[in-house]
């Protein structure tokens, strides 16, 4: 991306032309549709950017991979597209991702399955999985993703390159399909940690239209990028048991590094991982459930032909919704619902603010967490039995949206089979510019 910035529109215009070509020539599922059935020429003529299809691009089908959003145009630009168009960059392509985000694997679209460009017997990860994949397969120079409990960082981790999650309110949502409003942050994904900054730079920002958009002073990090600087970096050491061998191996080994660069390594312990996980679950359900209620065949997409209203909301969520979407309403509403709202949503909200607490507790004497990713490098496709495996398998990353933290994943090492293993670091809220500057330092 730092390259493309300083090409002239004539060699942008061969970029594009290139990516296009290698889009057609590819088999891994990356993009929705091929770009050849797009009028791609109707975003501009600026530097391609791959958007995931939860953002809305004008007059570009927003699916968020489900069949009740099939055929939807999307009537306006989110505010995170106008600020790529004003920096001179172009939507190109969307890329593939859970239905609604809601998953790991990219598996849960209506379009098919993403193919990881490392192995494609394996998962890209997900949900944005065909951002991280577009970019790993030189598909994309840079993608955007989102991020609701890890679905930028976990695909960047399994595919080889560079996620990043921002501050909560960093980045505005507005005109982003919302999953679980108070999680969900719009991010990069990357060849590298300096095109994540630069990208993140384009998308910050205060954003009236965005009610929870932060208000507050905002600095560019890239002009200050410092990869000498020295900081107090924590490690949770009762999360490190739950990963696998090999990335305990490069978390030591990283860890190992980082002290001989001479930053200082302090060790600390949370609350433990299946609480966050359950905490996770239940809220990000409970406001999917609220969310998604808007699509019932009136105002969005799909409608089905049923004789009378109630029929036809029935039929419509029931044809257009994913079984994964389904079982999340699901539950939304039960966590939500007059007998059980005590029980489970009130708990998991008194949970979560414990969560806060233990990392605004750790930030009181260190600068930076480091911690894995996901327990396991990329898993085959078809190696979850359960949906539960599945949602095991996030948590090094769910806990950091329920604190709102920014976080970004990136490789340093390959396991025996040659797959990527990504380690994140998470900053305290507001502060990227230390979170960048710590990413320089490992890459
Ligand atoms: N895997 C998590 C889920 O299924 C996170 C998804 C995301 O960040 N959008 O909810």
């Amino acid at each position: 991306l730092k390259e493309a910035l300083n090409l002239n529109s004539e060699d942008i215009q061969k970029l594009r032309e290139d990516l296009k070509i290698k889009i057609k020539n590819s088999n891994i599922g990356a993009y929705i549709e091929q770009l050849e059935n797009k009028d791609i020429n109707s975003c501009g003529n600026g530097i391609p950017i791959a958007i995931k299809n939860n953002i809305n691009v004008e007059n570009w089908e927003l699916t968020c991979s489900s069949n009740i959003l099939k055929g939807y145009i999307a009537p306006f630009n989110a505010t995170v597209i106008e600020k790529l168009k004003n920096a001179g960059l172009s939507p190109f392509g969307l890329t593939n991702m859970d239905e609604f985000a809601m998953g790991s694997s990219t598996e849960s679209s209506c379009h098919g399955k993403t193919l990881n460009p490392v192995d494609t017997s394996r998962i890209p990860g997900g949900s944005s999985g065909g951002s991280a994949a577009a970019v790993a397969a030189g598909l994309a120079i840079a993608a955007l993703g989102t991020d609701t409990g890890g679905s930028i960082r976990q695909p960047a981790a399994y595919c080889g390159c560079v996620g990043m999650k921002p501050t909560y309110g960093r980045v505005s949502r507005y005109g982003i399909a919302a999953y679980s409003s108070s999680l969900d942050q719009c991010g990069p994904i990357t060849q590298n940690v300096e095109d994540a900054a630069i990208l993140y730079d384009i998308l910050a920002g205060y954003d009236e239209k965005d009610s929870t958009s932060a208000n507050i002073e905002y600095t560019k990090v890239t002009p200050n990028l410092n990869s000498d600087k020295k900081f107090t970096i924590a490690v949770i050491d009762n999360f490190i048991d739950e990963a696998s061998d090999e990335i305990k191996t490069a978390f030591n080994n990283t860890v190992k590094i980082l002290e001989e660069q001479g930053h200082k390594i302090v060790h600390t312990n949370m609350i433990d991982s299946s609480k966050i996980i359950s905490t996770y679950y239940i809220i990000s359900a409970a406001e999917a459930s609220a969310n998604l209620a808007r699509y019932d065949g009136v105002r969005y997409g799909y409608r089905a032909t049923s004789s009378n209203l109630k029929d036809m909301y029935v039929d419509t969520k029931t044809q257009g919704f994913g079984y994964e979407v389904k079982k999340r309403i699901m539950v939304g509403s039960f966590v939500l619902s007059s007998g059980y709202y005590d029980a489970y949503y009130i708990k998991a909200q008194k949970v979560r603010s414990i969560i806060k607490s233990e990392f605004d507790k750790i930030f009181e004497s260190a600068d930076l967490i480091l911690s894995p990713v996901a327990p396991t490098t990329a898993p085959k496709f078809g190696s979850y039995s359960t949906a539960l495996e599945m949602y095991l398998a996030d948590l090094y990353t769910i806990s950091i949206n329920l604190a709102g933290l920014p976080a970004i994943s990136l490789p340093v090492a390959k396991d025996s089979l040659g797959l990527p293993i990504g380690l994140q670091l998470i900053a305290n809220s507001f502060e990227e510019q230390t979170l960048f500057d710590g990413a320089l330092s490992m890459e």
